[in-house]
This record gives structure tokens, C-alpha cells and sequence, in this order.
């Protein structure tokens, strides 16, 4: 376990040429305070948690201290934003203050976000605002707990700066980790620059540090490009079976890791609706929930494309194919896990299918409903409380009727089905009103005990917790639905 001090930092990503990146201090804020932290993510880096009793530790995660050892800069990218090239992106507000190495040989990014103004800051402030920092750091480690690859959270650093949005609100850092922070746009940029030595340069990078099984490899180029289009997949089915939105699927926040990225205007859907847009700025719904999986497609061709120069025309090709192949099976796995199901039958598709077309009709409640299918019982009629969230009770009496039918098809236990749905289908989610209440106790009050409860309870979302039921609820009839946009 180190000390602050004796992180061990190894900066591959400032050893590259000056081109892809500025270095740049962050700006600290006054009198800066932790808001939370996260001991999950300081065992990645084998920091000691007693770390943040310290009152060095909120100086070192606002900037206001360096790290030693650390070499901060902000990475240069690009990216495709809602269909159109952006030529000149980058990390706006985000420093990469270094990378530690810890003892079995992991690198991990320590990003700070919110750290001030860059290179790439455009129009921004380079701030992040205390609402969206606690947005990304609780839903990174809810999308953890349900096993969902993703950048991780170490803390949150508030201190006295008002930054102005639409109306002024506390501002905070964020410091989040991953192994690598390289993005599809990270690729965009220099194809469309022309700069391809720089390509090659960066796609080489990525191999050595993050895909090593392939530096030897005959085409390790097009190889790299068909493991992205596979993490990618695996992502955005796991993204579908869970009923989570991104928002912002602009090719900028696509992670070269297969990794959710850039949590902003995210949702996970209450009431079922594919057409479900969370992003209170996407007017033409390009980022619904529906249309994820093809979004998923048409990044994944953009990356091609950015690649054309180092691999053969075939394997640009191939590289959606293999996304759409990946997700596809993955998505038709993940879905028969949801209803308990182990073999595989003909019709497995249509269950599922005509299961989410009577919850779209209903608006029932999504995590709510494959959570009860658990109770399901196929010796009696006891359906458990799934009906209760359906209105056509009828539709879901014969749905239910061919469910116990596919049940009895592979001999299905129900106790041991039902303990294996309720590692499958989590009991709660981040509702976008249990992350608000936590934004508004922090703000008001400054009281930040919410955002630590529901890390808690977020980091294993498949045990029943007690006294925790009002927690798998959404929220009540009536009340003021929370408008999420890109504003952060
Ligand atoms: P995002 O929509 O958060 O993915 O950001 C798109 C681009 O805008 C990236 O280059 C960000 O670094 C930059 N950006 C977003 N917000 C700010 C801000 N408040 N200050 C500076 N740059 C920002
Ligand atoms: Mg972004």
C-alpha cells in the first residue's frame, strides 16, 4: 500500500511526440475539500485508504499540489459529433496527470476533470460542475458492480469556485481512472490531419500497452481493429441487456478499450420505451436507446476509416461486421441469461422480443420486471409479481404460459434458476432521481453522505440489501421528471 508520495508513475503517453498532446498544470480552485472517495478504485492503484484522511489529499486532487512523479498534459483527439467531423476536439477540462503502475505490472490513468482550461478548451471553462462530477463518478462504479467495462472513479474534490452553467453551481474535480483514456477520435484526428506516421505512431502505442498479445502479429494493425469492434460489442450488448442509455455516443467518446466513456446526460430507463432518449439536447434522437447497437456500427466504421492507411481494405471492411456479429450474440446471450434460460432453443429470440414489445406497451418498469421474473414458478401459477407491472394481463398470461413451457423444455430448476437470475438481473440501478437526491444534499448541505450510500449499494447491485427497498423504486407519480442534458 503507498502513500500518496510514492505512487509509482510510469507516463507512456507524454514519452510520444509533442503533437498529441499540450502539458499543462491544472488550475486548483480554493480551499478545495474531498466530497468523496472511492476505496474500490484506491486498491486499484494500491493507494492506502488512509490516504484520504489526510489533508493533502484534496490539494493533490484539485491540482493545487503535484504528485510526484506525475507529468501532466491534456491528449490531444477529434471526433465525430452527432454525424459530423469535428476537426479539433481534445480533452477540454480533462489533465491526465500520469499513469501509475502498480505491483502486477497494471497501468492506470489518473485522470483529473474539471482541472481548467487546455489547449482544446474551445469556449469551455475547462470546470466540471459538483452535479455532473457525482453523475460520473457513482454511475462508473454502478455500471462496475453490474460488470459493465468502464472508466472507474477515485474521488471527487470540491472547493470554493462557482462555475456557471445555466445558472451558477458549485464546481468540483473528478478523478477518474482507466487504463487507457485513447478514443476513436484519438485515431480520427490524425487521419484527417494526414499525419498517418502519427497513426501508425499511436496504433503501435495502443498495441504495446493495452493489446501486447498482438505486437508480434501478421496484420497486427487490422487484428487491433477487429478486438476493438469485439470490446465494442460486448459493451453496448451488455449497455442493451441492462437498459442503459450513453447519450452522447459521438465517436470522441468512444474508449480504443471498449470501455464506457464520458458519462454525461446517461440513463437507465424506469418505464421500458425503445425510443427512450435521455439527452435533453437530442432533438432527433440519433442516441436513443434503440439505436445504440447501430450507432455502435457506424463508430466502429469511422475507426475503420480512420485506420484505412495501415490495414487492407477487407479488413475495414470486416471490422462492422465483426462489431455487429459480437454484439448481436452477445445481446441474444445476455437476454436468455435475463430469463433464467441456459440452452439455447429456436423461438429464444421471440420470448424475449414479445416479453420487451408487452413491456413497451406497458411501460413497465424494466429492471423491476426481469428482476421479478426470478419469483416465476413453473409447478403452480404463481407468476410471482412480474403481472403486476403489466396492464394487458391477458398478453402477459400467454406470454407467461410459453415461458414456463421453455422452462420445462430444458428442465429447469426453479431454486437454482432463480439464485442464477438474481446474479443476472440486478435489484437496483442508478435511477436518475436516487443520483439527483445525492446532487441536491450535496449541493444544499454540503452533506455528502448520499453519494457514499449509494456507491455502497451500487457496487453490489444483485444482493438484497435491507432497508434499502425504497431504493428500487422510480420515483414517485407526480413528481418533477429530472431533464438530464449535455450542460456539465
Ligand atoms: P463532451 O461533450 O464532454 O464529450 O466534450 C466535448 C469536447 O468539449 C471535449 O473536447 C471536451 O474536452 C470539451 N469540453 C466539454 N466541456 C468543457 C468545458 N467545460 N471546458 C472546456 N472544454 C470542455
Ligand atoms: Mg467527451
Amino acid at each position: 500500500m503507498s502513500t500518496l508520495e510514492q505512487l509509482s508513475f510510469d507516463n507512456t503517453y507524454a514519452r510520444l511526440p509533442e503533437g498529441f498532446f499540450q502539458r499543462v498544470q491544472p488550475t486548483p480552485f480554493p480551499n478545495p475539500h474531498l466530497v468523496s472517495v472511492n476505496p474500490a478504485a484506491a486498491k486499484l492503484i494500491e493507494l492506502d485508504p488512509r490516504e484520504a484522511k489526510r489533508p493533502e489529499f484534496a490539494e493533490y486532487f484539485c491540482g493545487a499540489r503535484a504528485l510526484p512523479g506525475s507529468d501532466p498534459l491534456a491528449m490531444l483527439y477529434s471526433g465525430h459529433q452527432f454525424g459530423h467531423y469535428v476537426p479539433q476536439l481534445g480533452d477540454g477540462r480533462a489533465i491526465l496527470l500520469g499513469e501509475v503502475r502498480n505491483t502486477k505490472g497494471e497501468t492506470w490513468d489518473l485522470q483529473l476533470k474539471g482541472a481548467g482550461l487546455t489547449r482544446f478548451s474551445r469556449d469551455g471553462d475547462g470546470r466540471a460542475v459538483l452535479r455532473s462530477t457525482i453523475r460520473e463518478y457513482l454511475c462508473g462504479e454502478a455500471m462496475h458492480g453490474l460488470g459493465i467495462p468502464t472508466t472507474r472513479s477515485l474521488c471527487i474534490v470540491s472547493g470554493e469556485e462557482v462555475v456557471w452553467r445555466e445558472r451558477p453551481e458549485p464546481g468540483a474535480m473528478l478523478l477518474r481512472m482507466a487504463p487507457s483514456h485513447v478514443r476513436f477520435g484519438s485515431f480520427e484526428v490524425f487521419f484527417y490531419r494526414g499525419q498517418h506516421e502519427n497513426l501508425k505512431i499511436l496504433a503501435d502505442y495502443v498495441i504495446q500497452h493495452d493489446y501486447p498479445h498482438l505486437t508480434d502479429v501478421e496484420n497486427r494493425y487490422a487484428k487491433l481493429l477487429h478486438e476493438v469492434a469485439v470490446r465494442t460489442g460486448i459493451m453496448i450488448a451488455q449497455w442493451q441487456a441492462v437498459g442503459w442509455s450513453h447519450g452522447v455516443m459521438n465517436t470522441d467518446n468512444m474508449s480504443i478499450l471498449g470501455l464506457t466513456i464520458d458519462y454525461g446526460p446517461y440513463g437507465f430507463m424506469e418505464q421500458f420505451h425503445p425510443g427512450f432518449v435521455c439527452n435533453h439536447s437530442d432533438h432527433h434522437g440519433r442516441y436513443s436507446f434503440q439505436h445504440q447497437p447501430d450507432i455502435g456500427y457506424w463508430n466502429i466504421r469511422a475507426l475503420a476509416k480512420a485506420m484505412s492507411p495501415l490495414i487492407e481494405q477487407s479488413d475495414m471492411q470486416t471490422a462492422p461486421e465483426v462489431y455487429e456479429q459480437t454484439m448481436l450474440e452477445r445481446y441474444a446471450q445476455l437476454m436468455r441469461a435475463k430469463l433464467g434460460l441456459l440452452e439455447v432453443h429456436a423461438g429464444d429470440d421471440k420470448l424475449v422480443t414479445d416479453l420487451l414489445n408487452l413491456m413497451d406497451s406497458s411501460r413497465a418498469e424494466y429492471t423491476n420486471v426481469f428482476r421479478s421474473l426470478a419469483e416465476f414458478q413453473q409447478a403452480s401459477a404463481n407468476d410471482g409479481s412480474a403481472k403486476d407491472h403489466f396492464l394487458h394481463r391477458e398478453a402477459f398470461d400467454d406470454w407467461a404460459a410459453r415461458y414456463r413451457e421453455r422452462l420445462k423444455a430444458e428442465k429447469s430448476q426453479d431454486t437454482e434458476r432463480q439464485a442464477r437470475m438474481n446474479r443476472t438481473n440486478p435489484k437496483y440501478v442508478l435511477r436518475n432521481h436516487l443520483a439527483q437526491s445525492a446532487i441536491e444534499q450535496a449541493t444544499r448541505d454540503k452533506d455528502y453522505s448520499e453519494i457514499d450510500r449509494l456507491l455502497n449499494l451500487l457496487n453490489d447491485p444483485f444482493t438484497n440489501q435491507p432497508g434499502m427497498d425504497a431504493y428500487t423504486l422510480p420515483p414517485a407519480p407526480g413528481s418533477e421528471s429530472i431533464i438530464v442534458s449535455c450542460s456539465s
